[in-house]
């Protein structure tokens, strides 16, 4: 397969850097083919662990980001999850290969010509049926098919949105970064009941969440 040796190499210092250490997680990147979700121009560094431009402003996040929202949003196969910021679908696509056919992968985007564009990806790889992409504000969450058992937000976020918080299970896991414009914690939430169990996971930049609960950029 095209790019499979590249692919196999940044994998391997995922996992060598200690990104990644589970072996879903790695069988799950290793199929999943990241320079089907860049711009074509941009295909011979779609391995290079950094993030790239997507078009309409926005970027893929870099691989090892990736690798770390999904080792700790601890997925399993039957899994209802719940993305916002869909943009290129390749985040998208590498949970949909853990939560398998049973489970199913929401993905919000903000911006209607990327869900196009994402969508597009995500057939490419034949990953229809378990990955719906919609064009919307995300920062509301998608009531329709919540409750979730996971979600994640690849925009950073002035705050932790309620709507998302509701629309998690019982037990359900969110990852959030959370903080200002040009700086966010990489923040993990978990739901127990009427409790609330927050941990930090350090330091990230993201591009930034808009609509009702994003930063006012316009
Ligand atoms: N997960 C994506 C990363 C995209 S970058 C990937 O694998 O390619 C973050 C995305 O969040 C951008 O495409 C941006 O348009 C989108 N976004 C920003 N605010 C949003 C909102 N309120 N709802 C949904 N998507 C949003």
């Amino acid at each position: 397969m095209e790019y499979e040796l590249e692919r196999k190499k940044l994998i391997d210092s995922l996992v060598r850097r200690g990104y990644i250490s589970k072996p879903e997680i790695i069988k799950a990147m290793m199929k999943v083919p990241r320079h089907l979700f860049v711009p074509k121009e941009i295909e011979p560094y779609a391995y290079h662990d950094c993030p790239q431009q997507i078009g309409c402003g926005q970027t893929i996040s870099a691989p090892h980001m990736v690798g770390i929202m999904v080792e700790k949003l601890d997925l399993a196969p039957g899994q209802k999850v719940l993305e916002v910021g869909g943009g290129s679908g390749y985040h998208a696509a590498v949970v949909a290969q853990i939560v398998g056919l049973k489970g199913h992968v929401y993905s919000v985007e903000f911006v209607k010509e990327l869900t196009k564009i994402g969508k597009e990806n995500i057939k490419k790889c034949g990953l229809g049926e378990i990955v719906t992409m919609i064009n919307g504000d995300g920062s509301l969450g998608l009531p329709e098919y919540a409750p979730y058992d996971r979600i994640y937000v690849t925009c950073a976020s002035p705050d932790l949105p309620a709507p998302l918080i509701e629309q998690l299970k019982d037990k359900g896991k969110l990852l959030i970064p959370s903080g200002g414009r040009h700086y966010q914690t990489l923040v993990y939430l978990e739901k127990k009941g009427k409790k609330i169990v927050k941990k930090d996971y350090g330091g990230c930049v993201f591009v930034p969440l808009r609509g009702e609960y994003g930063f006012k950029l316009y």
